[in-house]
């Protein structure tokens, strides 16, 4: 679903009905116990999408009930609120398993993208790909993330780096959007890569960005992000790309000290971005700045993890300059193949040093916010939309401790169950 097919308006009848919930997660803590605002033997009551309740079952009021209410018992569970995804890049064709193989026998990320390999191979195949492939390949993977409890995501173009395969990789996106529940936050992102054809005339292809890229793609887009990092853009053609961007009425976002200290973090500060991406080398001015700006930190453990850098965004720097944490999973094919939040969270924890209870509301709210829709999901409180994950287990410190397997029971998007409505149907706990 696009933004603009969640459902507003004053809320009716209440239409949706979880109880029985062993522990609430809400993500907001006016609502419950410390920063994830947990409450014990809760339900949730959502009308026309947004949640009208979220608290103790026992203290529920009397609320007025649809004829036709979707009543559903918890059996004492955890419930969690549906997983944002706040940076993938859904939209490719090809895959490079053999790339992945080949980095695990000891050849370096830029090495392979030296050799032809890496975000080129990908283009290539984008670029090759029929509309058709490209919109099934990326629904596909929307599939996979609703199934593992993500109910917003955030996904890049960036595989295409023509005018008209920018613009095919964005319709791919929307088309697979419509065709799916998970509400997808789309980014323009042809500024991933100075692309092959344009290696001695970097300007030539910005001046292409610029002038037609960005009109052509910027009505399907709500981001504009740029790679801001060694082999890929320099500070002054990231600033130019997302200062262009901006004029198109595009938030910026940036990839930025992935691969050194190369300056990224200060431009998301300056340009105020939304979120600035990857971080792994940063210092206390540059977090300093970004807390200053607003902008958020989306971190990646996946992508360090599988590149076996042996380096995490560093974690305490973030804490101490009071930085808003968000995760995403970075699904793409060549570093981080992966669409499951819960392995992130995990990950994050073990990986990356943030708590279980720093990495539950960087997946939730702080992801929201990272994709500028902060409050509106990523919470379950009174208003938001009833996005949410039933757990098949008891707390949500499973997501980090119980490894490797797929917890989302049942997934709720917009108060309709998505994935798992026969668990628990009918049950009034
Ligand atoms: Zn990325």
């Amino acid at each position: 679903m696009t933004a603009a097919q969640v459902p507003a308006g004053p809320p009716g009848p209440v239409d949706f009905l979880l109880s029985g919930i062993g522990q609430l997660v809400t993500c907001d803590p006016a609502l419950g116990e410390g920063p994830l605002g947990v409450v014990e033997r809760a339900a949730v009551a959502a009308a026309g999408g947004r949640v009208v309740y979220a608290g103790p079952e026992r203290a529920m009021p009397d609320l007025e009930m649809a004829g036709d209410v979707h009543a559903f018992g918890a059996g004492g569970n955890a419930v969690v609120p549906g997983f944002v995804d706040a940076h993938t890049h859904l939209v490719f064709a090809g895959e490079r398993a053999d790339e992945f193989a080949a980095r695990l026998r000891g050849v370096g990320y830029e090495e392979a993208l030296a050799a032809g390999g890496g975000i080129n191979r990908t283009v290539r195949d984008t670029r090759a790909a029929t509309d058709a492939e490209l919109r099934r390949a990326t629904l596909d993977r929307l599939g996979l993330a609703v199934a593992y409890g993500t109910t917003t995501l955030e996904a890049k173009s960036g595989y295409g780096l023509t005018v008209t395969d920018e613009r095919r990789s964005l319709e791919a996106l929307a088309w697979a959007a419509e065709h799916s529940p998970v509400e997808v936050v789309p980014t323009f992102l042809g500024a991933h890569l100075i692309p092959e054809e344009f290696a001695d005339d970097r300007d030539g292809y910005l001046e292409l960005l610029e002038h037609e890229m960005l009109p052509a793609c910027a009505p399907l887009a709500t981001f504009v992000d740029a790679f801001c990092d060694r082999g890929a853009l320099t500070v002054a053609e990231s600033r130019r790309v997302l200062q262009a961007g901006a004029r198109h009425g595009l938030r910026g976002k940036l990839h930025a000290n992935e691969l050194g200290s190369t300056g990224g973090a200060a431009l998301a500060a300056e340009l105020g971005c939304v979120s600035a991406d990857h971080l792994l080398f940063l210092d206390d001015a540059e977090a300093k700045a970004l807390a200053c700006a607003g902008t958020v930190a989306v971190l990646l453990p996946g992508t360090s993890f599988l590149l076996r850098t042996g380096r995490a965004a560093p974690v305490e720097v973030l804490r101490e300059a009071g930085v808003i944490l968000a995760l995403g999973t970075d699904c793409n094919p060549g570093t981080c193949y992966c669409e499951s939040m819960q392995l992130v969270i995990a990950l994050a924890c073990v990986h990356g040093g943030l708590t279980p209870e720093e990495a539950v509301l960087a997946a939730t709210d702080g992801a929201a916010r990272a994709v500028g829709r902060g409050g509106q999901v990523g919470r379950l409180s009174p208003g938001a939309a009833c996005d949410l994950v039933l757990l098949a287990g008891r707390s949500y410190l499973d997501l980090a401790y119980h490894l490797g397997v797929n917890l989302a029971g049942a997934v709720v998007k917009g108060g309709t169950v998505v994935k798992g409505g026969t668990v628990a149907a009918g049950e009034r706990a």
